[in-house]
């Protein structure tokens, strides 16, 4: 009887040990690591705590949970800025994949390679990592991973420069979210274009897209990415040389990265700062700032930035040693980043050693580095493809190199005036600078040319001769896209399909010169008068199609009527001195849930139209059923 009694309690017991183990098991399937991405973009740090605590624990894990809890953990570690734990949870997820384990979390571990990889400089290797993973992504139709890809993707291009692939990855993945609705998703991809186009000196959109991401970062709480958005905002601000406002979003940021207790988080606010003082002129701030930087744990190519800055307001302030000294230092990272070989980041060291040569009077040697550098610096611009890109950079060179050439020729005068024993040597300066003129408007000269020989084509492809809008062919395949990848829901997507009123008329009346002018300018008031992210094209005569995306037909007949009143406020003054007004008639229809076929949204917007012109034309009508 006793025997039977324990033999029950035994039984009891292992009963109990064994469910509790199947609990534990259960409790932290892959399911669990899978639903806490949110918790952790909220706030990674208690996230974290239980995920080292489950990690102890690990042998009631199965193999791909377990992978599953690397893969969270290394995203906490990436947001709480430990990114040497980072990197060790990625090569110890990588380590453990096998044949077995399942192409989501292998996706996901390799877009984390390819992090690791952009973060130590080795961008070509980045962009392998991440081509692979979202290789894989799409071949097992995981969008989310495959997005997610591309937009990490998008940011390492930039990084090396090739602007317009970044841009057009971007926009692909831009269409991807918005088709799965993902508006986390959408906010990063928006944040990143913030970052490309601040790249690409392109100021008030980069704004605009950071305060985008920011709007969805708040609404959703996560705070890692509420900081990053905000650090974007003052780089640009930086970039911009509104340096007051840069400080205060710097500062800002400074106070929104205490979701962490990481200290070397602070690496980038110190950096941002630093760099800013240096650029307002305010040297000594700068160094001790950069100083306190560059003890923290920071990132490799971001401390080549910081050494070069260093080294300028060294040169500036005549403390030459030291100022080599940084330069050194700036040299040598960038002889460990080959990637970085021809951008910007590395030749610009070239001009601050010429700057140094220049300095301790060695004016000859300065000559030859700084018109290396412009020479490198022109086939950079030849190389770079993007047309407004070469349009902005090589406006703003010109503005930047005129302002250093007369530096440069103050100098000299300045210092023939000193040196007037030294009569060689100021000859010697002024056959430089005349030297460097002559260099640098025929490197300009090429640059340009040769920019406008390779992009004609391209631009011919998309874009409509007459109006400078997209054509025809560009806004249907947009179009398309979009209504494509769309859910079909109320609000994701409406269109505007508008005409110039009794356009014959103009034609006929003041000759067909003056109607051609007409659409030029009515194409620029469309564009003036669309958002950011709005797409407009000329698909005929005087009709145009306006493509709005997230919007809903209310929203669109707002943007639709000021577009209207616009358009007819504008006057138009023809050969003989005579102004005219002109009206448009727009249609409107909108993807909403009840609609059957989206593909008839066009057909819809036409039927509006012709409504809006059999009614007298000047208005807006939204298509009804
Ligand atoms: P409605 O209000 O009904 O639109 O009347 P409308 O006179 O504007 O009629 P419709 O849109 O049919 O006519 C458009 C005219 O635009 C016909 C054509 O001669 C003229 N047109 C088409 N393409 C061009 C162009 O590239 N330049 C100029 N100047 N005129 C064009
Ligand atoms: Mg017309
Ligand atoms: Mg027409």
């Amino acid at each position: 009887m006793l025997q039977f009694r324990c033999a029950i309690i035994l039984a009891c017991f292992f009963g109990a040990g064994l469910f509790s183990a199947v609990v534990l098991a259960n409790s932290y399937s892959v399911e669990h690591f899978k639903a806490i991405g949110n918790d952790i973009n909220r706030n990674p740090h208690p996230v974290y705590q239980q995920l080292l605590a489950i990690e102890n624990n690990k042998q009631a894990l199965s193999d791909e949970a377990y992978l599953w809890l690397l893969y969270r953990k290394a995203h906490a570690e990436d947001l709480l800025y430990f990114h040497k734990e980072f990197e060790q949870t990625v090569a110890a997820a990588k380590a453990l994949i096998t044949d077995q384990t399942s192409p989501e979390i292998r996706a996901h571990i390799g877009i984390y390679s390819g992090v690791v990889a952009e973060r130590q400089g080795q961008y070509g290797q980045a962009i392998a990592s991440l081509r692979a993973a979202m290789a894989l992504a799409k071949k097992e139709n995981l969008n989310y991973a495959y997005t997610w890809g591309k937009q990490h993707l998008a940011y390492s291009l930039s990084l090396t420069e090739l602007y317009e692939t970044s841009l057009s990855d971007l926009q692909e993945a831009y269409v991807e979210a918005f088709a799965m609705d993902d508006h986390f998703l959408i906010a990063v991809i928006n944040e990143t274009y913030g970052a490309v186009y601040g790249y690409m000196h392109e100021y008030d959109k980069s704004i605009e897209y950071y305060n985008r991401a920011l709007d969805t970062y708040e609404r959703l709480g996560y705070r890692p990415f509420v900081a990053e958005a905000i650090y974007g905002l003052a780089s640009t601000y930086r970039y911009m040389k509104q340096y007051d406002k840069a400080i205060a979003k710097f500062n800002l940021y400074l106070k929104r990265i205490n979701y962490t207790t990481n200290r070397d988080i602070s690496y980038f606010g110190a950096y941002g700062l630093g760099m800013t003082y240096a650029e307002q002129g305010d040297c000594s701030k700068a160094i001790a700032t950069i100083d306190n930087a560059l003890m923290l744990n920071g990132q490799i190519d971001y401390d080549a930035e910081l050494y070069k800055q260093k080294a300028s307001c060294f040169i500036k302030q005549g403390k030459l040693e030291e100022a080599e000294e940084n330069i050194v230092r700036a040299e040598q990272i960038f002889a460990k980043m080959p990637e970085l070989a021809d951008t910007t980041w590395t030749l610009e060291n070239k001009k601050i050693r010429a700057a140094l040569l220049y300095a301790r009077g060695q004016y000859q040697q300065s000559y030859q580095l700084l018109k290396d550098y412009y020479e490198a610096y022109s086939s950079l611009l030849i190389n770079n493809s993007t047309r407004q890109l070469i349009r902005v950079r090589a406006a703003m060179e010109l503005e930047r190199q005129s302002v250093e050439l007369s530096l440069l020729e103050q100098r000299s005068r300045v210092q023939s005036l000193q040196q007037a024993s030294k009569e060689q040597s100021t000859w010697q300066q002024i056959t430089i600078t005349a030297g460097i003129a002559t260099a640098l408007v025929l490197a300009l000269t090429i640059a340009v040319v040769l920019y406008l020989k390779n992009k004609r084509i391209y631009e011919l492809s998309i874009t409509d001769p007459l109006s400078g809008v997209f054509n025809r062919r560009y806004v249907f395949e947009y179009l398309d896209k979009l209504i494509a990848t769309s859910h079909g829901r109320n609000g994701d997507l409406a269109i505007l399909l508008f005409d110039i009123d009794n356009f014959k008329q103009v034609n006929d009346n003041y000759g067909h010169p003056f109607g051609d002018e007409v659409i030029y300018r009515v194409s620029q008031i469309a564009q003036d008068t669309l958002r950011v992210g709005d797409v407009l094209g000329r698909i005929g005569g005087e009709e145009f199609l306006c493509i709005l995306p997230r919007t809903d037909a209310e929203q669109a007949e707002t943007i639709a009527k000021r577009l209207a009143a616009n358009i007819q406020q504008a006057l138009f003054t023809n050969e003989s001195g005579q102004q005219i007004t002109i009206t448009c008639s727009v249609g409107i229809s909108a993807i909403d849930s009840s609609m059957q076929d989206r593909a008839t949204l066009y057909v819809q917007s036409d039927k509006a139209l012709y409504q809006a012109k059999m009614n007298g034309k000047n208005q807006v009508v939204i298509y009804q059923e």
